[in-house]
């Protein structure tokens, strides 16, 4: 094809395995293996350098919720680039891209958030709640309250600070983590970890471990909570309906703080702006990135409520912290871009009123494939649990962990790009999928399953 010739597979691949060291990768495999060269990008389908395509099931990495490919964002890139290319938001300097995404936040947000702190990444948004969320106590006069409780198996990125925070115990292998003054407690995950219980009773029980924490761990040092809406790295794990007004009661009674990391389940993913609005719970503060800009540019940030924002304003001072590229211009101007076409095409409502509901009905009805366990979906993210035989919660689909990826394969072969973890398979289209890309990501996965089983 004219795509093999532009980009001959052999070379890219000599080349990638001699100089790329790549991130959640084993990189001995792959140079064994031969790296996938993704080309070019269109609306929901991407190009190999074999001139394969393949339907994006993954919106990327969980964050191109508007397609690839639109004109309107490059642009208005090119135009802020022209007209500033970069300054800085440090030390009482500002810019018109910067103040613009801003209120744009404000008005997205819940009421409580009218301030945002910019980062380049979700990582850096959760090493910036680690630091603030401490300050915060600080500024009150509660200097002892300094532990932060996350969840076993949640993802809050991989620097040191969303590592510890993380509950990922492979990566808290590497490097030694977590740092001091984190805990974490058990995940909402009813399919592998409920037991007999039902989910309602499950999710009361896993919010109560929060409460169990804060009474060993002793209410007057405990500073915040956090955690995914859904947990999204972790296999898609939906929560019971019962676990998050629990939780949120615990955290306003024990005088805890709530963060919602929003990373995944913001813009539109739940058919809700923020995810934590799709539970109806009320954070301080919600870590953000990924659909912000559609990973048009790299951008993140922390939307901070006014309680903890009036705190450092009050009775702050220098907060000591910033990235150089903390609401860099053209990552701004691609986010408003993308914001722009979320609210003309009204994206969010279209997951929470159309395809939302289309894809759901049909991705459930996978469930009645004898590998799938359990097939579940809210907005446009779900899983698919694989299972040694219908009935069995025992997440031991042999050889444990590899049929996932046998699946995976086996999927790219399909043309649908799914993602593996343990034995489940995951998908978070784009958000602008339209009912015939439904139909056909169901399709491929069906053909997927058939193959694998
Ligand atoms: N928080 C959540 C919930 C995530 O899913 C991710 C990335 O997948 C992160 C934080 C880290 O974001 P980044 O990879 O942009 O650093």
């Amino acid at each position: 094809t004219g795509a093999s010739n532009l980009y001959p597979t052999a070379d890219l691949r000599a080349r990638d395995a001699a100089h790329h060291f790549h991130p959640f990768t084993d990189t001995g495999a792959l140079n064994r293996e031969g790296v996938r060269v993704i080309t070019s990008a269109e609306g929901v389908w991407l190009t190999d350098s074999d001139g394969n395509r393949y339907l994006d099931g993954m919106a990327g990495l969980w964050c191109c919720q508007v397609g690839h490919g639109r004109g309107e964002i490059v642009d208005a890139v090119e135009k802020q680039m022209r007209e500033l290319d970069y300054y800085n938001t440090f030390f009482k300097t500002s810019h018109p891209p910067v103040i613009a995404l801003s209120e744009r936040l404000a008005q997205l947000s819940p009421p409580q958030f009218n301030r945002v702190f910019f980062t380049s990444s979700g990582s850096e948004a959760n090493d910036t709640v680690f630091r603030m969320v401490r300050t915060y106590w600080d500024l009150m006069g509660k200097p002892e309250k300094k532990t932060i409780i996350g969840r076993w198996n949640g993802y809050h990125g991989s620097t040191l600070a969303g590592t510890s925070l993380g509950g990922m115990t492979g990566m808290h292998a590497q490097g030694d983590l977590p740092v001091p003054g984190v805990h974490h407690i058990p995940q909402p995950y009813w399919f592998g970890e409920g037991g007999e219980m039902s989910p309602d009773e499950f999710g009361l029980w896993a919010a109560r471990e929060l409460e169990r924490a804060i009474d060993v761990l002793g209410e007057g040092k405990v500073a915040a909570f956090i955690a995914e809406p859904i947990q999204g790295a972790g296999g898609v794990i939906i929560p019971p309906d019962s676990y998050w007004p629990e939780v949120a009661r615990i955290c306003r009674d024990r005088d805890i703080l709530l963060v919602a990391d929003e990373v995944i389940c913001g813009f539109g993913r739940l058919g809700s702006w923020f995810g934590s609005q799709h539970y109806g719970i009320e954070p301080d503060l919600m870590p953000i990135a990924k659909g912000l800009s559609s990973g048009y540019l790299p951008i993140g940030g922390v939307m901070i409520a006014d309680r903890v924002a009036e705190a450092f304003i009050d009775k702050g001072g220098e907060f000591y912290h910033g990235y150089t590229y903390s609401g860099h211009p053209a990552c701004c101007a691609a986010a408003l871009a993308n914001l722009d076409i979320m609210v003309r095409e009204r994206l969010v409502e279209r997951v929470a009123d159309d395809i939302g509901p289309y894809l759901q009905q049909r991705w459930k009805a996978l469930g009645d494939h004898p590998l799938v366990g359990e097939a579940r979906m809210v907005g446009l993210v779900g899983a698919l649990e694989l299972v040694p035989a219908k009935g069995d919660r025992s997440r031991k689909f042999a050889p444990v962990g590899e049929v996932g990826t046998l699946c995976r394969d086996i999927s790219f072969g399909n043309g649908l790009v799914m993602r593996a973890v343990r034995d489940s398979m995951i998908i978070s289209p784009p958000l602008v999928l339209t009912h015939e890309e439904a139909d056909e990501l169901v399709a491929r996965a069906a053909r997927t399953l058939d193959e694998t089983y």
